[in-house]
């Protein structure tokens, strides 16, 4: 927003003093947070126990000019006053003008919980395609909904607004201030609240919201809630979403069964997503977006595209393998009733029998009285942990309530130093705090400890990449995972599992051994090994590992050590036929002696593929599509002489983003799934996978004239500092990128690599830039990118990760 005072008192209807050609365009209710006065009103608010008039000269004393207040006081210069009857009102009907010279598509939430999740997920899957406006944190109150539609400007499409309520009839005044064009009830909970009789009543109110809704979407898993909406609101569009079927939007599986995608109805319509966390909340939240999402006219391939961007916040609860076999939680996002519920559901999910919590005060002020919290026991009571450390001393007071193991703390560092944190071992440990109590700092401790240099893998990301690939294919079409060369680098049996772990059709090597390896583990997957060498018939036959044929001559030899060692079941293999890369393939020439040879053989051909030389080049439409020509001959052929169907498949990455038209029955994902694309608009859509980072070792200072290094090779031409880091060429780094051909990241912007890369260092100048040692540096991913760092080694995105020596530490994320 941004009005003159004299505006502002005149649609107001308030007396202004002073200088009236002042603009207003933040308002300000508490001095603490008065971080610029430019332009800034401080609003004295009058609450039941406290006056804002007293903060008024602490105000003035930040530098603020403009005081909108009930009266004047005095004040040691002369500034602005806008008077006015009841400044909270004034806010209310400032903000309900505000709305009003708008052109905007509204959307309001209302419900016991999930409205903070709703609006923030919907915000993201608004955010690409429209100009979109919400509520800052969780501002719904009296207070913080006037403040949020005051956010609202021109360029603004759409605006998404919590509204909530705590006391009988404030919804009234809410909805006089915001009625929304579509309202959104997420869910109707037992939560208690003090001000009320029944839930039937809180219901009553929260459902006002809607008076003059067009459209509703409700969750009508509560009957209370269906029954209600239907009587009052039987004019409007009524849409409702939930776990039971009669619901518009409703599941149609077992959302428990995590062998399979979870299958939603929309109407009459169906989609198949794929679902990480399947508390019962998550899974009911993602049904109202994808409600919401319908209304606002989304086709469905768009809403699981969508649903696809929320895992990210899906899982803002973090988890983190500890010393001593823990698993530690961390949720200090915020601690409020609603995140403290979904907290309880999101570690059903995990398999550890022993659980703590850390549980700090909840800083909800006046809220926070015995009845709150022994709210707050009985919820925790029932979630069995064997331990329960409370940490501050308003819960601790309220130990009594909790039944199980506890123990009371006054802060943070108090439960840090004590034994009894110590002694957790093969636990869960679930920390959950509001933000004061800095709960982080005890997530760090109980952390296993960290390397200096590690190549990071984002497990998630790489599931993430292979979801919006997936979303450009048809459902059935299967997915190879190229798990060759240690994945690329990022490690062997640790991405292979969590592939297996999602139902991944094939994993692909290139070595027997790399196969053997996985098998060994405890990998069952079918396993295509590319590169079959005579050598390693015995191992693959003996781990099940299925050979790439790519010639007559290796079909024969093949087939001849399955005789020899008196192997009886069918033998799967795979026919590689060459159609224009000239690298392996069975040629065209071929294909009639192969098919005779097999007559005699008990080998079953399980797919036939071919692999695209030019899929990532623009230049190359014409070979490619001369490639697949050959492909459906050369392979039509060999079906024909088979006498049945295999499996066709020819796509790498960049084919699935360039060629879906080509997919045929399966695809081979690579480097697509670490978050690189060929195809720009897709790439937008992936998750850097991977992050290759160290810490600052030494700073030193460097003056003008001295040298930094072997042979001398940079001489500073200025005073200035440099960084030397723990990582050099026998890490991976080309030596070639040093002397500033290459740049690494700290705190977002690019140093450059001054004098020679050292076997195990190498050094930055850092300029006058106040780093200190210990301070994360980025190799690549962030700033720069792993395509820049390629540019830089004068390379490709495949050779800089597969040449990351194994000394490196591989660590895995998985949310
Ligand atoms: C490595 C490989 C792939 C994957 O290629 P990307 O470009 O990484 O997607 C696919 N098919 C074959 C035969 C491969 O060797």
């Amino acid at each position: 927003m941004k009005y003159s005072c004299e505006e502002i008192a005149k649609i107001t209807n308030s007396q202004i003093f002073g200088d009236s050609t002042l603009m207003i365009s933040n308002i300000a209710y508490d001095t603490r947070k008065i971080f610029t006065h430019k332009e800034t009103a401080f609003i004295a608010l009058e609450t039941e126990i406290n006056s804002g008039r007293k903060y008024i000269q602490n105000a003035i004393n930040k530098g603020i000019e403009i005081i909108i207040s009930t009266e004047k006081i005095e004040t040691p210069h002369p500034i602005t006053w806008i008077i006015v009857e009841n400044p909270l009102e004034f806010l209310q009907k400032l903000a309900r003008i505000h709305l009003q010279n708008f052109d905007i598509n509204t959307i309001g939430i209302t419900g016991s919980n999930g409205k903070t999740i709703i609006k923030e997920w919907l915000f993201l899957c608004l955010n690409d395609d429209l100009s979109v406006v919400k509520s800052p944190k969780s501002f719904n109150s009296q207070l913080g909904l006037p403040l949020s539609l005051l956010e609202i400007s021109k360029k603004h499409q759409v605006g998404i607004f919590e509204v909530g309520i705590s006391k009988p009839n404030e919804m009234d005044i809410q909805e006089s201030v915001f009625s929304p064009k579509i309202g959104v009830f997420t869910y109707l909970g037992s939560a208690h609240s003090a001000n009320f009789e029944n839930q039937n009543e809180i219901l009553l109110e929260k459902l006002k919201l809607f008076k003059n809704s067009e459209i509703i979407i409700y969750n009508g898993d509560f009957n209370l809630v269906e029954t209600e909406i239907k009587k009052s609101y039987a004019d409007k569009k009524l849409f409702s979403f939930g776990l039971k079927k009669h619901n518009f939007v409703h599941l149609e599986n077992d959302f428990n069964n995590k062998n399979e995608d979870v299958l939603i109805s929309i109407g009459e319509e169906k989609i198949k997503i794929q679902v990480e966390n399947r508390d019962e909340a998550t899974i009911s939240n993602m049904l109202c977006i994808v409600a919401v999402l319908k209304q606002l006219d989304y086709k469905n391939e768009e809403i699981i595209q969508k649903l696809s961007l929320l895992k990210p916040i899906e899982m803002r609860l973090e988890s983190v393998v500890g010393e001593n076999d823990n698993l530690i939680i961390n949720d200090s996002f915020n601690l409020d009733l609603d995140s403290l519920y979904i907290s309880y559901q999101f570690i059903k999910e995990y398999r550890k029998q022993k659980r703590c919590l850390v549980l700090t005060d909840f800083m909800e002020g006046k809220d926070s009285s015995e009845n709150f919290y022994k709210y707050v026991a009985n919820l925790t009571n029932q979630q069995n942990f064997d331990k329960i450390f409370l940490v501050g001393e308003e819960i601790s007071q309220y130990q009594k309530f909790f039944n199980n193991e506890s123990y009371t703390f006054l802060n943070t560092k108090q439960l840090i130093d004590s034994q009894q944190i110590k002694d957790i071992n093969n636990s869960l440990i679930l920390l959950k705090g509001a933000r004061k109590f800095t709960l982080e700092k005890l997530k760090n401790i109980l952390a296993l400890q960290k390397h200096d240099t590690v190549l990071e893998v984002n497990l998630n990301a790489i599931l993430h990449n292979i979801n919006i690939h997936k979303s450009l294919l048809k459902p059935t079409t299967k997915m190879m995972a190229m798990v060759k060369a240690y994945t690329y680098g990022l490690g062997n049996y640790e991405i292979a599992e969590i592939l297996q772990h999602h139902h991944i059709d094939y994993l692909g090597v290139a070595y027997a051994d790399e196969g053997v390896e996985l098998r060994k583990k405890g990998i069952t997957t079918p396993i295509i090994v590319m590169n079959p060498e005579q050598s390693s018939y015995s191992s693959i036959i003996e781990y099940d590992l299925e050979p790439e044929i790519y010639s007559l001559r290796v079909l024969n030899l093949f087939h001849d050590k399955l005789i020899e060692k008196g192997i009886q079941k069918t033998y799967p293999i795979h026919f590689k036929i060459e159609t224009g890369m000239h690298r392996l393939g069975i040629k065209d020439f071929e294909v009639a002696d192969i098919i005779d040879n097999l007559k005699d053989m008990n080998v079953s051909v399980e797919t036939i593929f071919s692999h695209l030389s030019s899929a990532d080049s623009e230049t190359e439409k014409e070979y490619t599509k001369f490639q697949a020509n050959n492909f459906i001959e050369i392979s039509s052929k060999l079906i024909e002489g088979l006498g049945y169907k295999p499996i066709l498949h020819l796509l790498n990455s960049s084919g699935i983003a360039n060629y879906p038209e080509y997919q045929f029955d399966m695809v081979r994902i690579g480097i697509g799934m670490i978050g690189i694309s060929s195809n720009e608009s897709i790439e937008k859509k992936l998750i850097n996978a991977v992050e290759f980072k160290t810490v600052i070792s030494q700073i030193s200072e460097v003056k003008k004239g001295d040298s930094v290094g072997y042979n001398r090779n940079y001489i500073a031409n200025e005073n200035t500092l440099v960084a030397t880091i723990p990582v050099g060429y026998a890490d991976g780094i080309p030596r070639s990128i040093g002397n500033q051909v290459g740049y690494v990241g700290i705190n977002k912007k690019l140093f450059p690599i001054v004098g020679n890369i050292c076997m195990d260092m190498m050094m930055i100048n850092i300029g006058d830039n106040n780093f200190i040692e210990g301070d994360e540096v980025i190799l690549f991913n962030g700033n720069p990118t792993l395509k820049d760092f390629s540019k830089y080694c004068n390379t490709i995105p495949y050779e800089v990760l597969t040449s990351i020596s194994q000394r490196v530490k591989r660590i895995y994320i998985k949310k």
